[in-house]
């Protein structure tokens, strides 16, 4: 299975970094998280995640390899392979849609 680079696009763009990394249990405050690769950072009192909001993306400055966009998040903080954090990430918009409709739709009931 090969997916289209803008339908990839299109669903790191519907995936806001932060909201993602907080669903999946990290904490985040403001642009900042917790690396979850902890165990590299000895001696350090805050291993921190930087969150750029803008690019949807995010770094370590400790962890070379920890870094890059929401798919890149979700594969490395879960350990899940790609298409699997594609798949998650499909059902996460699929799922704000819903639940949107049933917000809105609340309004509109008759009777
Ligand atoms: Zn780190």
């Amino acid at each position: 299975m090969n997916m289209e680079e803008h339908e990839i696009q299109h669903i790191e763009q519907a995936n806001p970094i932060v909201e993602v990394a907080v669903e999946m249990g990290l904490r985040v405050r403001g642009n900042l998280g917790t690396c979850f690769r902890t165990e590299r950072h000895m001696g350090d009192t805050e291993p921190s995640l930087f969150f750029n909001v803008a690019q949807n993306t995010y770094f370590c400055k400790t962890c070379e390899d920890v870094g890059g966009g929401v798919i890149d998040f979700v594969c490395q903080f879960k350990g899940w392979d790609r298409p699997q954090a594609v798949e998650w990430l499909v059902h996460r918009i699929e799922f704000d849609r819903q639940t949107r409709k049933m917000y809105y739709s609340k309004g509109k009931k008759k009777g």
